[in-house]
Parts: structure tokens; C-alpha cells; sequence
């Protein structure tokens, strides 16, 4: 594809609402404020593409946003939009990385920042993050899908503004990685493996693949698979979980606000919605640690877990470029990492022979 048909780059590091402001819902009275967000990179990966049979697979690291998960890219819109309207404050409920995300922005445009958040669920990290902005932190006994409810009550009593992504400024945003990923390869993939939890990401990356396509800028439309725990998977089932469990947070919802989005995805691109166990996540993050070099939180190991099923389960991959969307930093979770690779230091003596033999060169 030439260069002429690609979206106005804008300056490295202009952020989101610059880049990408012909395709996003901006005004000329809606401030262009930035983190950074976007520009992430898309990485070849080294040892897993051999494994899946996949002609190539790359990873679209959304770790690498500013607060640490792709959640900036829809939150930069949804602030500026209601920066735009004259609101003073923000609101959302939020696994982790949404109220983390809703926090600095706030932060950066003086606004004040509401979250609720499912008490003893949040990764320590996710917390941390709100906490340091100054976000008034509301935890509450329940799960994410009670949260969701309260900060629609609240929203509906008080001048606040709903971040969450049933506000449609985030789902714009968060589409503009779709643009991003055909920009590098100069075309769409052939599949996109991603996580799934509220659903709001697949509907976004979706509509972002569907308007590449009809702007000639991606001669096709990916297949989209998208992948719940198996413990949290209602549109797998069909039906709303109630009590949703799983190790990766950011994807324990029993009931997505996004579910038709995520449906439409799925059967307007023949793709698939399906389970991963909490085995097969931890090992996908096991192993996209320690043979791809890249350092995700749980929820974002779920869309290479499927890809690995999918392989393993005979998928005709030979041939396909595939995108993994890895959605979240590890740092989000260090304590989830300290179990899983079950690290007990012992302090040996700060000496050189005692340090080559617990090295094992002595
Ligand atoms: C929010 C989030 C998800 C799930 O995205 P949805 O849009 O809710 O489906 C997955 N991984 C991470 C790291 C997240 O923060």
C-alpha cells in the first residue's frame, strides 16, 4: 500500500486524537489532549509462530500505552468528549486497568476521577495506579457486573461521566488499533486472537478492521477470534454467569455490556467466541514470558492460549498472518508472577565463589 493512502501519522507520541482525527468523532471544540497513547508496537514473534503453523504471527503489544493496557486509546476520546460537554468529573467501574486508565487522564485534565472496583478482586498494580492519580476509590462487595449497575445509577443521579465502555467514544477509540495493525503490515491480518471480558475491545477492533476495509486501506477483513476463561464465559454459553471465576481478572465478567458487539464480530467475520481454561492461560503467559520475551498480565495470555488451542485443535493456519492483542503489562500483577514462577531467594554470601555457585558455574 502507498504511503499516500495511510492515515495522517502526526508526530510520534501525539497521541490518539491527532493521529487519527479524521476517523474519530472529534469537533473543533474537543481538546486534543494525550498520554502518548497508540503507536504501539506490533512485534514478530520468535519461537510461538513455529508451534501454532501460523505463516506468521505478531503481537500487537497494548502494553505499552501509558498506563500500562490499550484501555488509554478509548479513554483519551471519552475524556476529551466529556471535557467537551463541560463535565467535571469521571466515573467507572472497573476489573483494574479501566480505572487505572480513567485515573490519569483525569489526573492530567483536573478532573476528578470516581471508580468502583469489586473489593479483594483488583490486581495490586491496577490499584496502585488509581490510588497515585487520586481517584476516589469506591470498592465494593460484589463483583465487576454489580459495579457496572451502581456507576449507571450514579451516572444517571449525578452530572458525571460514564468511561466505561458502554460510553461509545471509548469504542471509537479503542478501534484505532485496528488502523494501526494494517498500517504496519500495509494490509489487515488474516486472524485476531484477543481476550475477551466486557466485550468491548472485540466490537472495537472489529468496526476499526470494517472501516479499513471500506477506505481501501486492507483488501480484506480478519476472521476475529475472540477468548473468555472458561470460568467467565457467558457468550461461549450463551447465557450470563453469575458468579464468574478465573485467575485473569481483567476478563472476570459474568455478564458483558458489549455482548451483541462481540456476536457481530464473531458471525459477520466467521470467526468464533470460545473457552480457555485457567490452565491454558497460565501457560500461554508462562511461556509468552520465557520464549517470546514479552511480559503480559493474565487476561492478555487468554488470546494466545486460544490461538495455541486452535492450533493444537487442527485450525488451518498454514500460511495465515495472525495478530495476538497483548492487552495488558505483567507489571499490572507482579503477585500473580511471583506465584507462578514460584521465586524463593535465598541471600548467599557477597562473595564471588559463593555467587558462581548459585549460578551453577562454579
Ligand atoms: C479490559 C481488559 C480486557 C478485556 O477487554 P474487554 O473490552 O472488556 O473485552 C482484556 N485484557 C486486559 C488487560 C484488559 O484490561
Amino acid at each position: 500500500m502507498s504511503s499516500q493512502t495511510r492515515l495522517t501519522p502526526g508526530e510520534a507520541g501525539g497521541g490518539v486524537l491527532r493521529r487519527y482525527a479524521d476517523v474519530l468523532p472529534l469537533t473543533d471544540a474537543t481538546p486534543a489532549i494525550t498520554l502518548g497513547e497508540g503507536d504501539t508496537p506490533l512485534v514478530r514473534s520468535v519461537r510461538l509462530e513455529k508451534d501454532t503453523g501460523c505463516g506468521a504471527l505478531y503481537f500487537k503489544l497494548e502494553s505499552c500505552n501509558p498506563s500500562g493496557s490499550f484501555k488509554d486509546r478509548g479513554m483519551v476520546v471519552a475524556v476529551a468528549k466529556a471535557m467537551e460537554r463541560g463535565d467535571k468529573a469521571v466515573l467507572c467501574a472497573s476489573t483494574g486497568n479501566t480505572s487505572a486508565s480513567a485515573a490519569a487522564y483525569a489526573a492530567r485534565c483536573g478532573l476528578q476521577a470516581y471508580v468502583i472496583v469489586p473489593h479483594g478482586r483488583i490486581a495490586a498494580g491496577k490499584l496502585a495506579q488509581a490510588v497515585a492519580h487520586g481517584a476516589c476509590i469506591v470498592a465494593i462487595e460484589g463483583g465487576f457486573d454489580d459495579a457496572l449497575r451502581l456507576a449507571r445509577e450514579v451516572t444517571d443521579r449525578h452530572p458525571i461521566a460514564l468511561v466505561n465502555s458502554v460510553n461509545p467514544h471509548r469504542i471509537e477509540g479503542q478501534k484505532t488499533a485496528s488502523f494501526e495493525i494494517v498500517e504496519s503490515l500495509e494490509d489487515a491480518p488474516d486472524v485476531l486472537c484477543l481476550p475477551v471480558g466486557n466485550a468491548g475491545n472485540i466490537t472495537a477492533y472489529w468496526r476499526g478492521f470494517v472501516e479499513c476495509y471500506q477506505r481501501e486501506l486492507a483488501t480484506h477483513k480478519p476472521v476475529m477470534w475472540g477468548f473468555q476463561a472458561a470460568g467467565a464465559a457467558p457468550i461461549v454459553g450463551g447465557a450470563p454467569v453469575a458468579d464468574p471465576q478465573t485467575v485473569a481478572t481483567a476478563i472476570r465478567i459474568g455478564n458483558p455490556a458489549s455482548w451483541t458487539g462481540a456476536t457481530m464480530a464473531r458471525d459477520e467475520s466467521g470467526g468464533e467466541v470460545l473457552a480457555v481454561t485457567d490452565e491454558q492461560i497460565l501457560d500461554a503467559y508462562r511461556r509468552l514470558a520465557q520464549e517470546e520475551g514479552i511480559f503480559c498480565e493474565p487476561a492478555s495470555a487468554a488470546g494466545v492460549a486460544g490461538l495455541l488451542q486452535q492450533a493444537n485443535g487442527g485450525a488451518e493456519l498454514a500460511g495465515k498472518t495472525v495478530v495476538c492483542v497483548i492487552t495488558g503489562s505483567g507489571l499490572k500483577d507482579p503477585e500473580r508472577a511471583m506465584e507462578e514462577f514460584a521465586l524463593e531467594l535465598e541471600p548467599v554470601a557477597a562473595e564471588l565463589p559463593a555467587v558462581e555457585q548459585e549460578m551453577g558455574l562454579a
